[in-house]
């Protein structure tokens, strides 16, 4: 069944309608989701989440966007939702340069001791990256070696994935594949191997067509399937069957 492995069902978009959407996942072929936590506050909420929900998954991390007024002191109180079992990563973790709401430093600072974290811990990371691609790579190859990760929403060259998939990494496709301005992301589709390939929503963001511009949910990855499915000549059964594989191995459940 299709994995989601990137999403935000704690979003205030989902407030009106959630339960509903979630029990639905099953009948629309959805198996397994990860709400990937975003801020201090989202961290709580995405272990409710996978509390209520058997075949959801949570994170713990801080944003890039979210680290103004972290201290080293409130990060730790982040540490008793680790212990929790349905939390499989650490993220959503990396560098934002298209916001830069904070110091490059500061980001890059952050974003190492989580990494340094889910090694500790034995977890892979979520990486988001937004226009830093070279600083991204080079702080992975300094401090992210032998760990598990998905580049989450992945939106570089398809030159740059190589370097990813040269690190083991995953990289997450979600909605822009279906756009008709996502000419980068369909050759980044057919030029990476299907085992270095996940599903991904970014719910609510970043809907696929046909329904580009609507809040997103897992139910429309069907639409992204059906994309990757095209562009490297697989059947849609096959493109679900493997990211789910690659999804297990990612987060070291392979039996759930
Ligand atoms: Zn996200």
């Amino acid at each position: 069944m299709i994995f989601d492995t990137h999403a935000h069902y704690d979003d205030e978009q989902f407030d009106t309608d959630r339960e509903e959407l979630l029990n639905s996942m099953e009948d629309e072929g959805v198996g397994h989701i990860i709400n990937a936590a975003s801020s201090y506050a989202s961290v709580k909420r995405c272990v409710e989440l996978g509390r209520k929900y058997s075949f959801v998954y949570g994170s713990v991390g801080i944003h890039p966007d979210e680290l103004e007024g972290l201290t080293e002191e409130t990060y730790q109180q982040l540490y008793p939702y680790f212990e929790d079992e349905k939390i499989v990563a650490v993220g959503e973790i990396g560098l934002d340069y298209y916001w830069d709401t904070m110091p490059r430093d500061v980001q890059k600072k952050w974003f190492i001791r989580q990494l340094d974290e889910a090694r500790k811990r034995n977890l892979p990371v979520l990486i988001h990256s937004r226009d830093a691609a070279e600083d991204t790579l080079q702080v992975i190859k300094e401090h992210g070696r032998g760990l598990k990760g998905v580049m989450h929403s992945f939106s570089y060259s398809k030159e740059m994935a190589r370097e990813y998939v040269k690190l083991g990494f995953f990289l997450g496709i979600g909605g822009v594949v279906t756009f008709k301005n996502g000419k980068k992301m369909k050759e980044v589709v057919v030029d990476t191997p299907i085992e270095h390939l996940l599903l991904e929503t970014d719910a609510p963001y970043l809907t696929p067509e046909p329904f580009r511009g609507k809040r997103n949910s897992s139910v429309y990855l069907k639409y992204v399937v059906q994309e990757i499915a095209s562009l490297k000549g697989l059947s849609c059964e096959e493109v679900i069957r493997i990211t789910e594989e690659n999804a297990r191995k990612l987060i070291g459940r392979e039996n759930e």
